[in-house]
């Protein structure tokens, strides 16, 4: 059969033809790797909170509209779209900025400000899989909300940088523009918001030949349309900005002089930071670890306002979000190692007499905090000898007749060979 509905489909007679595979763009994670990332995960969650931010988490789905409103309704491609059973519209998010900010208006609007909180969780999004892109990826973000003062823009890329230090990055650089610039360039060149979009959007990716024919349409003139495309290649030190003026660029100087404070090195000013299709209004920023190749963006950010698309008043917010696997995968590339920490004991009995007893020892051990496993198959000495060694335990221990004699188990170092008695009153301490 193979295309059942949920009438139809008689699992007596549903047997796979083939192996069941995962869907496109998805992945599996093992032991080892779930370790990484746990690991990863536990530092930015403690540098995010270092810096004052309070965890928050939303659901994995909501209403398609609230993405739509964020993002306009071509969202709607590029996201996992349905109808629930009850005819709703209902989406996998594809981020977390919209739920995040939507959750504060429904509920959180009343905190003191400002309200610094941070995410991390699964995200959704129909895109054509490769490296460093998937269908389902992590994203660990932040929300500065309620304020949008130069220091705090400062303090998220402040966050975002200070937690690619902390997670051992080597090679990474901070680009950082403000969107106001171009925006407010495009809109006195007579743009209005849509076709000003479309540009911006074509400037994101430097596709200038693309961009040009829509400027032109408009009637900008080609020295016109000439300066904004140079704008969007000024990068470098702060003193690219030295003869330049107006209230974003005082905006962003403002930023780049807090930032001096936090001692960081990587920063560079980039007036071409655009951010695609997004709704920044302010400034905009982009880290990336050039170890990735073409898929090198590991966190984009930038200040905004969204809360009165939601039904709210119109708060501003900082934030950002990281690609939590592209970041891994940059540390990888570095050469990054994490021991994968295995059990301490492999608790052994001799024979079929000790296995009660060798289950009282291993019960012992682990409530005792010691990471214990116990032979469940029944198998030799020698077998097991094998398992533990295969699954990395420190120490065996052995729980034969004759020691047991004397309150005692054998414990063999499995890494050196070496054995010695041990009571069994000592046991625990001896691995702690
Ligand atoms: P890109 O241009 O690479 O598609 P984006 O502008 O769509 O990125 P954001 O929406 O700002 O990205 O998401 C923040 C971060 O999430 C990105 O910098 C990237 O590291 C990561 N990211 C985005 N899409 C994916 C994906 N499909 N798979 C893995 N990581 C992703
Ligand atoms: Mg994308």
């Amino acid at each position: 059969m193979g295309q059942g509905t949920p009438e139809t489909l008689n699992i007596d007679i549903y047997i796979a033809q083939d192996m069941i595979q995962r869907p496109r763009g998805t992945r599996d994670f093992g032991p080892e790797e779930m370790e990484k990332r746990r690991w990863l995960e536990g530092v930015m969650r403690s540098t995010a909170r270092g810096f004052g931010f309070g965890e928050v988490a939303t659901p994995t789905f909501e209403h398609t509209e609230l993405f739509a409103l964020k993002s306009g309704p071509n969202i709607v491609d590029e996201i996992y779209a349905f109808q629930d059973k009850g005819g709703r519209d209902i989406s996998l998010r594809p981020e977390l900025t919209a739920p995040v900010i939507r959750f504060f208006v429904n509920d959180l609007s009343n905190t003191p400000r400002p309200l610094k909180v941070f995410y991390i969780g699964p995200c959704f999004r129909y895109e054509r899989p490769q490296s460093g892109r998937y269908r389902e990826f992590h994203q660990f973000g932040v929300e500065l909300i309620g304020t949008k003062t130069p220091e705090s823009d400062a303090e998220v890329i402040g966050l975002a940088a200070r937690i690619m230090e902390a997670i051992g990055l080597k090679e990474f650089t901070i680009r950082i523009g403000h969107i106001g610039i171009l925006r407010k360039m495009l809109s006195d060149a007579g743009l209005d918001p849509e076709s000003s979009a479309a540009v911006l959007q074509k400037l994101d990716k430097k596709l200038y030949e693309e961009a040009r024919p829509m400027m032109q349409a408009v009637g900008m003139e080609d020295d016109q349309i000439g300066s904004i495309f140079d704008l969007t290649e000024v990068c470098g030190e702060v003193s690219v900005l030295d003869e330049m003026e107006g209230e974003a660029i005082d905006h962003l100087k403002g930023v780049l002089d807090v930032l001096s404070s936090y001692g960081l090195e990587n920063v560079q000013v980039d007036l071409g930071v655009v951010r695609g299709l997004d709704y920044y209004t302010g400034i905009v920023f982009e880290v990336e670890a050039p170890s990735l190749g073409a898929e090198k963006q590991v966190c984009g950010g930038g200040s905004y306002s969204l809360s009165e698309l939601f039904g709210g008043e119109r708060v501003f917010s900082t934030g950002f979000a990281i690609g939590f696997d592209r970041v891994l995968l940059a540390l990888e590339n570095e050469g990054l190692e994490i021991k994968f920490e295995g059990l301490d004991a492999f608790v052994i009995p001799v024979k079929d007499a000790q296995r009660i007893k060798a289950f009282e020892i291993v019960s012992m051990l682990r409530r005792s905090g010691v990471r214990a496993d116990v032979d469940l198959m029944r198998r030799s000495l020698g077998k097991n000898f094998k398992y533990a060694d295969s699954v990395g335990a420190k120490y065996a221990v052995i729980v034969g007749e004759k020691e047991l004699d004397q309150d005692s188990v054998t414990v063999r170092d499995m890494g050196s060979g070496e054995q010695k008695l041990v009571s069994l009153q000592a046991l625990a301490e001896f691995f702690i």
